[in-house]
């Protein structure tokens, strides 16, 4: 049995970042001109596996981003533009659309200009320190009425890791470009959800959406983009790469001149893995990890959507960082002797399922990602290992729980109610052990189809307690409200 250290994911520094806006400098290349070429038509379906290509057809109005990204040969200054052809698929009128502008709160700067609404100029408005962007609308956007936004942004990249765990940053020779678009914000019951993520928890809530991106970018680096390349071309010391990715809930880019890749087939999936030359047998063993990791969860829950599951290495000080068929991960645990990389392999690799498949508030609702992909690496565990391999990772949630002195604080809580070290132990330890009991009050055959179930009718979309719980209570034709007042609720 593999010993399993007990994890500190969110070994936090408490940095008083100061932001230094830089200015932009006039480092922006000649951009590769583009050529003539007949009606693009994407196929998204092909990125996807034959069990989910149905769904482009059904997302038909989710939001289509179309972006350029320019990479200066600095790497940290980059320009670009975006069309997104937007429908609202609220029952309301919006008078505005909201978009995150997440650079200006991760500790670098973005600047938008020439925002046009259907061709239109607009003047729109900024908040929450300059990271939402709000467009005002002429005219109300009824239900399933569309529009298109247009913008021109430009981005300088912090050359540090200090916010957020470094999701956006060029260090260490290495481009790590998360969430670096404007990005629309989610519509719900709430209405328009922007806020100031904290520091300790993922920062995005999103909708699944379809992209179309070109990426222009120094010949040296290796770019590692999400979903597929579908072709590139080179010109002197620059290269030009158009990607489809979709449907996703973001669009994350690596660049850096240091990588190489490690490939596994498994079951119809490409697996890749890029890191530095020296980290190659770690990187192997992630692999085979994470191979084993989608057969389980595919058989546990659903299949694994795409063609694709790329993995990189970055200087993040997180272990890992999900994102939507990408996996980010520190460079430090990538040898196969460390024991945190198989638990960070399997952990993430199970956020594909929960967070991305099955998308939920990640700054209002942390458990239903966080909590439920640690209980899915226990069930990796206990597939891969037996009993022992439960009992290793068990140990580690209750070591979890037990750093706050298993101090019953609700599960269910927003991420910014709780204190670092509540969230480790809570949405990381007792969280998980919630689903334990949950299993163990519903029996182990209807809390297996239950949890099937959710994943299945919730895919593409987003999952909420209340559809957790009323699922599970369908499943057991049970009342569960104890065990979820005594666990979640507040
Ligand atoms: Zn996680």
């Amino acid at each position: 049995m593999k010993k399993i250290l007990l994890l500190s994911t969110v070994t936090l520094l408490f940095l008083t970042s100061c932001l230094l806006f830089t200015r932009k400098t006039e480092t922006t290349p000649e951009p590769i001109p583009p050529t003539a070429s007949p009606v693009y038509e994407p196929s998204f379906e092909n990125g996807l596996v034959p069990e989910y290509r149905d769904i482009v057809k059904e997302l038909d109005d989710a939001s289509l981003y179309s972006i350029e990204f320019i990479i200066a040969d600095d790497l940290y200054h980059i320009t670009g533009s975006e069309e997104v052809a937007y429908t609202n698929n609220e029952n309301v009128n919006l008078d505005e659309i909201q978009l995150r502008l997440f650079p200006n709160i991760l500790g670098g700067e973005m600047t938008v200009e020439n925002v046009l609404v259907n061709g239109n100029t607009v003047n729109p408005k900024y908040k929450l320190n300059n990271s939402l962007l709000i467009i005002p609308l002429e005219k109300p956007l009824e239900p399933e009425q569309s529009l298109t936004l247009n913008m021109d942004f430009s981005i300088t990249v912090p050359q540090n890791v200090e916010l957020n765990y470094g999701v956006q940053a060029y260090f260490e020779d290495v481009l790590a470009l998360a969430h670096a678009y404007p990005m629309i914000a989610v519509y719900d019951d709430e209405g328009w959800n922007s806020e100031i993520p904290p520091q300790s928890g993922d920062v995005t809530y999103a909708d699944m959406s379809f992209f179309l991106v070109t990426v222009d970018a120094p010949k040296e680096v290796t770019l590692v983009v999400s979903g597929r390349e579908v072709s590139r071309q080179d010109n002197g010391s620059r290269q030009k790469i158009k990607v489809e990715a979709g449907p996703v809930r973001d669009f994350y880019l690596a660049a850096s001149p240091k990588y190489e890749v490690f490939t596994k087939e498994a079951n119809g999936i490409t697996l890749r893995f890029y890191t530095r030359k020296s980290l190659q047998k770690g990187a192997e063993y992630a692999l085979d990890v994470a191979a084993r990791s989608i057969q389980i969860f595919s058989e546990r829950y659903a299949p694994y959507p795409y063609t694709e599951l790329d993995f990189v290495s970055t200087p993040t000080y997180a272990l890992g960082i999900e994102y939507p068929g990408m996996i980010a991960v520190t460079e430090w645990v990538i040898d196969p002797d460390n024991a945190y990389l198989e638990a960070t392999v399997a952990h993430e690799v199970g956020h594909q399922w929960f967070y991305n498949l099955v998308g939920n508030d990640q700054l209002d609702e942390p458990w239903l990602d966080e909590s439920l992909t640690q209980f899915i690496t226990l069930q990796y565990y206990t597939d891969e290992y037996g009993q022992a391999g439960n009992e290793g990772f068990r140990a580690d949630l209750e070591g979890r729980w037990s750093y706050i002195n298993n101090d019953p604080i609700p599960v269910g809580l927003p991420v910014r109610e709780y204190s670092d070290a509540e969230y480790s132990g809570i949405v990381y330890g007792r969280g998980a052990l919630f689903f334990e009991a949950l299993r163990k009050e519903m029996g182990e055959e209807a809390f297996d189809a239950f949890i099937k179930s959710y994943t299945i009718k919730n895919a593409w979309g987003i999952g909420t307690a209340e559809i957790l719980r009323t699922e599970a209570e369908a499943g057991c034709k049970c009342d569960l409200s104890l065990l979820f007042e005594e666990w979640i609720y507040p």
